[in-house]
């Protein structure tokens, strides 16, 4: 039978013709259909996930040079655009819309050989942590259906947990890839802002979005950062800075491995015990296997969640006025006399609660009696953690902190009250704020019985450093004290 452990001993079994890209897409499909009560897929496309395989199949027996993802069964989150194929953001405004074209990220990907197996649910246009948000019902986590997998790319982490693909694409605008990924015990990347093109992803915050990946391990999501990476003539926030081979250079070591956290992170009233006391002894770990980490001062940490929703829901109320009944998906026009009715009406039914608080939200802070209240003065806690971050980076090569301040909570716990919700992105969100890249590695299991994560940061476009800290981490957390 079919079974994957990492795209590199998938692509040594091909070569070595033990199996076949048909007979991957063939395991995965059974697997989506036998845990579809996991809600992790909105559509599985299944013909042409054969077809494909059966064509790389033919091309590998013909000799033709293999792509990096050659075969690589991967599952993209329902934000991001796949020509002729459905994307809704998991809402019903946008309900029987088709793409009319590929996102960066999707060229990509078919040109270094990929299968795309189907798009994954998630929290309405990215907004909430727990997929509890989504128009199509929540997705559950595989470990304990009882309980959320995180979100807002719940759909994405689950299928990489529950073995129904290899990979996922997810977006990560405040935690988005790394909190679900805690919350399944995967792996989570949300690279440096600019770093992948956001051509086709559809916008929640456009200074904070970034496309990230949910993986197995540390080396498949190198070589899948890899091909995604890179400057883009249709996305002017994308860097041109060279893409390193992060495949390759994962292996090597550090040149140095002096690590800084946040000493207010680690004593924070809302991390959980267990996972604070897990996080010190690993750090006491890392300090015997002779790494430098150090407890830094870091007064702004409960400024930084209010600072994040004010500035996306800022956002968000200008990216999503473009959904108005008029040019996309779905509209209410029934009993409409106006063109105003119209938009109310569409609206009103078409966007979920947390969507139109968040609109609501977002107009608000920009009005303008209150915009120098709000949004300027959340711009200027954003500029001086960009100031201190760099100061950090001249002295740390990456900070560490929690992923999550708790483990998966059970679905509907949280649904009451937005704030207390909000408040679990407090140490995610920091990333996106200054566009540092961000992880979370599957390093420690609960004393409840669940995963969590350690999180990991590095300087902007240095993906290389956080992928061999990573991979050193990974290892060392195997090893015994
Ligand atoms: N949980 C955060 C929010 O609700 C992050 C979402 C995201 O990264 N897309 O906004």
């Amino acid at each position: 039978m079919f079974r994957f452990t990492t795209i590199k001993d998938y692509h040594q079994a091909l070569q070595a013709n033990t199996t076949s890209c048909k007979e991957a897409v063939q395991y995965y499909l059974t697997v989506i259909r036998e845990r579809a009560f996991l809600n992790a897929f909105l559509e599985v496309f299944e013909e042409e996930a054969l077809q494909r395989a059966a064509d790389l199949d033919q091309s590998r027996a013909k000799g033709i040079a293999v792509g990096p993802l050659h075969g690589v069964v991967v599952g993209i989150k329902d934000v991001i655009s796949y020509q002729h194929h459905a994307v809704t953001a998991s809402s019903l405004i946008l309900s029987g819309y088709k793409s009319t074209y590929n996102a960066t990220v999707i060229d990509k990907l078919l040109d270094a050989g990929a299968i795309i197996i189907g798009r994954q649910n998630c929290d309405e246009f990215a907004m909430g942590s727990s997929n509890e948000n989504s128009a199509f019902g929540p997705v559950k986590n595989f470990i304990d259906p009882s309980r959320v997998p995180g979100g807002s790319s719940g759909g994405s982490a689950v299928a990489v947990q529950a073995g129904m693909c290899m990979v996922s694409l997810g977006s990560d605008t405040g935690g988005s890839v790394r909190q679900p990924a805690d919350f399944c015990g995967i792996v989570g990347l949300k690279p440096t802002y600019g770093r992948v093109s956001r051509y086709g992803l559809i916008a929640y915050a456009s200074s904070f979005d970034q496309i990230g990946i949910l993986a197995n391990s540390v080396d498949d999501a190198a070589i899948t950062l890899e091909i995604i990476s890179g400057k883009d003539d249709f996305d002017s926030t994308v860097s041109d800075e060279p893409v390193p081979s992060y495949a390759s250079l994962l292996h090597n070591q550090t040149a140095s491995r002096k690590i800084a956290y946040f000493r207010q992170a680690l004593e924070h009233p809302s991390l959980d015990v267990n996972i604070r006391e897990q996080i010190e002894t690993f750090i006491s770990k890392l300090i015997a296997a002779g790494y430098q980490v150090e407890p830094i001062e870091f007064e702004w940490l409960d400024m930084i969640v209010p600072a994040y929703y004010v500035l996306t829901t800022a956002e968000a109320s200008s990216n999503l006025s473009r959904f108005d009944g008029v040019r996309y998906g779905y509209r209410d026009s029934q009993s409409a006399n106006t063109l105003q009715e119209m938009y109310t009406q569409t609206r009103s039914k078409g966007f979920g609660k947390e969507v139109q608080r968040r609109i609501l939200l977002g107009n608000f802070v920009l009005s303008s009696g209150y915009f120098d209240a709000y949004f300027t003065r959340a711009q200027q806690v954003r500029q001086l953690l960009v100031t201190r971050t760099r100061d950090i980076f001249s002295q740390y090569q990456a900070i560490l902190l929690p992923t999550v301040p708790s483990t998966a909570f059970r679905l509907g716990e949280k649904n009451t009250d937005p704030v207390e919700m909000f408040l679990g992105d407090i140490y995610t969100v920091f990333a996106n704020l200054v566009g540092i890249p961000g992880i979370s590695l599957p390093l420690f299991k609960h004393i409840n019985g669940l995963p969590f994560g350690l999180q990991l940061m590095t300087s902007h476009f240095d993906e290389v450093t956080l992928l061999r800290f990573s991979k050193q981490m990974m290892q060392l957390a195997q090893t015994p004290a």
